[in-house]
């Protein structure tokens, strides 16, 4: 199983437009790394870059052992010289051939015997639940039915990495959450190495052992889902995870200076869960009035309004409090993210 590692790279597409700038980025062997970031932060291109379907402008890409592309050195491997798998959100299947004759073409094309490729289109058409459809076309199929007939085409050859850009954006929710289910058992029972793009937070959140946030064509943190959310870098990877979002009060506001601990504070992220409703007297209380409350089915979402701000208080216990009462708030010292005036985490 091959460890994929960028050094430096930057990808140009003109002058103006650079779409990836100066990544470092190593993704271990046998990971499941999500690239998550926003619309047109550069997800795309690194993948393809990966792919080798886009050359490098500068620096360096290895896989395993080989240097498959460096500009500099003047190296490029060919994308089928990868050993890569890679299923895009626009996929092609041959609309000429059937869902069975779709997943087996890859197979037949590796000379692979019928009696092998029979089993195996069958073993992968059974595992994404598309076996019924195997004599249909690909025009005769919902564009959730295609996109895991374009999966199971890429899962029938075992690569060894897979490539995949936004793969479930097709499908309804419950298919959704069928399929990245399916995905990370495949991650386990293959050991294969995944790279998934998205800008789904939850996706990356369920999905991943490691997750590298982008913005504008730069990394912004690699970590595990658990150290993203709860040690986020800076003020974009905070604001970026989240559901509902980070609370942000600025430091020279009436809260922020009942909050803030470090002279350098600029800004103090607290997490909706992070803050709770108390009983006066307790540790770190201060007053609230209650401004709203919306269920979200199980969880509770509360508008607090606190020293003039407003903040979202989240919580999976049923609030005792109506709207426009007076009660308090517990927020502890250890749960404040705090950022610089460059937005840059500090430590406390
Ligand atoms: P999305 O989630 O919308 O697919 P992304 O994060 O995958 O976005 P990219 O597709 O990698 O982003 O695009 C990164 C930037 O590079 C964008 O500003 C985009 O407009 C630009 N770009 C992408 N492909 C090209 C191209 N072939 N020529 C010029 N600019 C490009």
């Amino acid at each position: 199983m091959p460890t994929i590692t960028l050094e430096s790279v930057s990808k140009q597409y003109s002058q103006q437009a650079t779409a990836v700038q100066n990544i470092d980025l190593h993704i271990p062997s046998g990971d499941f790394m999500c690239l998550l970031g926003p619309s047109g932060c550069g997800k795309t291109t690194m993948l393809r870059m990966i792919a080798g379907l886009e050359h490098l402008s500068h620096g360096q890409l290895h896989i395993g052992d080989q240097l498959v592309d460096s500009p500099e050195r003047g190296s490029f491997v060919a994308p089928e010289k990868r050993g890569l798998g890679l299923v895009f959100q626009s996929y092609a299947l041959w609309p000429h051939m059937t869902v069975e004759q779709n997943i087996e073409f890859g197979l037949r094309l590796r000379k692979v015997t019928e009696r092998e490729r029979r089993t195996r289109t069958g073993d992968v058409m059974e595992k994404l639940g598309i076996a019924g459809y195997a004599k249909r076309y690909p025009s005769q199929l919902s564009g959730g039915q295609q996109q895991r007939v374009a999966l199971a085409r890429m899962m029938v050859l075992n690569p060894k990495v897979l490539l995949l850009d936004e793969p479930l954006s097709n499908l309804d929710a419950s298919l959704r959450l069928e399929m990245r289910a399916e995905l990370k058992r495949l991650h386990q029972a293959f050991d294969t190495t995944i790279l998934f793009v998205t800008h789904d937070q939850w996706e990356a959140m369920t999905l991943a052992t490691n997750i590298a946030v982008m913005s504008k064509g730069q990394l912004q943190q690699v970590g595990s889902p658990d150290d993203i959310y709860a040690r986020p870098a800076n003020r974009f990877v905070a604001e970026f995870i989240g559901n509902p979002p980070i609370n942000q009060v600025a430091a020279d506001s009436a809260l922020g200076r009942r909050l803030a601990q470090k002279a350098e504070t600029h800004m103090l992220g607290i997490r909706p869960e992070d803050i709770h409703l108390a009983q006066p007297g307790a540790v770190h209380t201060l007053p609230a009035k209650v401004c709203g409350i919306m269920p979200t089915g199980g969880s509770w979402v509360l508008e607090m309004e606190i020293e003039g701000q407003c903040l979202q208080l989240s919580t999976q216990v049923r609030p005792e409090v109506k709207a426009g009462e007076h009660t308090y708030c517990q927020i502890q010292p250890r749960h404040l993210h705090l950022f610089n005036a460059q937005g840059n985490r500090l430590e406390h």
